[in-house]
C-alpha cells in the first residue's frame, strides 16, 4: 500500500529517529493495554483501575493495590515482539537515537534497545520505602499480601502512579531527544495520559509518523498516519 512505501522511504532516509510509544507496542506480546476494547479499563473491578493505580490507593489500601498489581500489571513471561526487535535493530544501526516509552514492562531492553527513557518507570525496579534496598519483579510476584523488605519496610514498585510526578531527568532527556529528532515515530498509544502525551509537541523535525490501531488527538498533526498493528507494520520495513 502507498502508506507502507512512504513509511519505508521516511525510515530509510532518516538520520535521527526517535520512537515514542505506549501500551499498544506490547499488546502483540500478550500484555493488555488500558483503553482498547479488551483493555484493562473495560473490565470490571470493585474500584476503577485509575483509582487502584493511584498514590492515595497505594497508601491507604496497600494490600488491595498489590493484589491488583500482581494480577494485572506483572507479565513476567512476556517476550518482545517484532516492534521491539525492529526498534532495537534501528538503534544498533545508528539510525534511532532513543525509545521513549510509557510502558513499564521492560520489553524494549529485553529486545536489546540501549537508550530507553521510561517515563512511567518499570516493574523491574522495586525499592524498600524504608532502607532503599532493591528487589526484582519476580520477588514481588512471589510475595503475598504486602511485600516487605527484611528490614520491615514496604517494597514499592518504581512505577509512576496517578498523582505522582514523572522523573524530572527522564522528562528532560525525552524533550531533548524529541527536539533533535528528524523523524518522530509515534505508536501504540492513545496519547491520553499527561504529561507524557504533551512531549510530542516538542518535535520540530521533518516527519511525524503515527501508527496506531485507533484514532488519537494527534492524528491531524501526522505527516503519515497508518492504522494497524505496529508489530505487523514495522516487520514490513526492511532492516536498514
Ligand atoms: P492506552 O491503553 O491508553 O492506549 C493504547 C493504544 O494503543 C490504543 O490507542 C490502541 O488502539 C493502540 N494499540 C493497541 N494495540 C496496538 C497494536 N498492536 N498496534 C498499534 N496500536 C495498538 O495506552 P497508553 O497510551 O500507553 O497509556 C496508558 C498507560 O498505560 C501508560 O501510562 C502505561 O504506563 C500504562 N500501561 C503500560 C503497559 C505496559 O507496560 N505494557 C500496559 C498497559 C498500560
Amino acid at each position: 500500500m502507498e502508506q507502507m512505501h512512504r513509511l519505508i522511504e521516511i525510515v530509510h532516509t532518516a538520520k535521527r529517529m526517535v520512537f515514542f510509544g505506549g501500551a499498544g507496542v506490547s499488546t502483540g506480546s500478550g500484555i493488555p493495554d488500558f483503553r482498547s476494547e479488551d483493555g484493562l479499563y473495560r473490565q470490571k473491578y470493585r474500584f476503577p483501575p485509575e483509582q487502584i493505580l493511584s498514590h492515595t490507593f497505594f497508601i491507604h489500601r496497600t494490600e488491595e493495590f498489590f493484589r491488583f498489581y500482581r494480577d494485572k500489571m506483572l507479565y513476567l513471561n512476556a517476550k518482545p515482539n517484532a516492534a521491539h526487535w525492529k526498534l532495537a535493530q534501528w538503534e544498533q544501526a545508528g539510525r534511532l537515537s532513543a525509545v521513549i516509552t510509557q510502558n513499564i514492562d521492560g520489553l524494549h531492553q529485553m529486545a536489546g534497545s540501549k537508550r530507553v527513557l521510561e517515563l512511567h518507570g518499570s516493574v523491574h525496579r522495586n525499592t524498600c520505602m524504608q532502607c532503599g534496598a532493591h528487589f526484582s519483579a519476580q520477588e514481588i510476584l512471589n510475595s503475598t499480601g504486602i511485600p516487605r523488605c527484611p528490614c520491615g519496610g514496604i517494597i514499592k514498585p518504581d512505577v509512576v502512579l496517578y498523582e505522582e510526578s514523572l522523573d524530572e531527568r527522564t522528562l528532560m532527556e525525552a524533550v531533548r531527544e524529541i527536539r533533535t529528532a528528524d523523524v518522530l515515530l509515534i505508536g501504540g498509544t492513545s496519547l491520553q495520559v499527561y504529561p507524557a502525551a504533551s512531549l510530542i509537541h516538542y518535535f520540530q523535525g521533518d516527519h511525524l509518523v503515527l501508527i496506531n490501531q485507533s484514532s488519537t488527538p494527534a492524528d491531524k498533526n501526522a505527516d503519515l498516519l497508518i492504522t494497524g498493528k505496529i508489530e505487523e507494520i514495522f516487520s514490513q520495513v526492511d532492516f536498514l
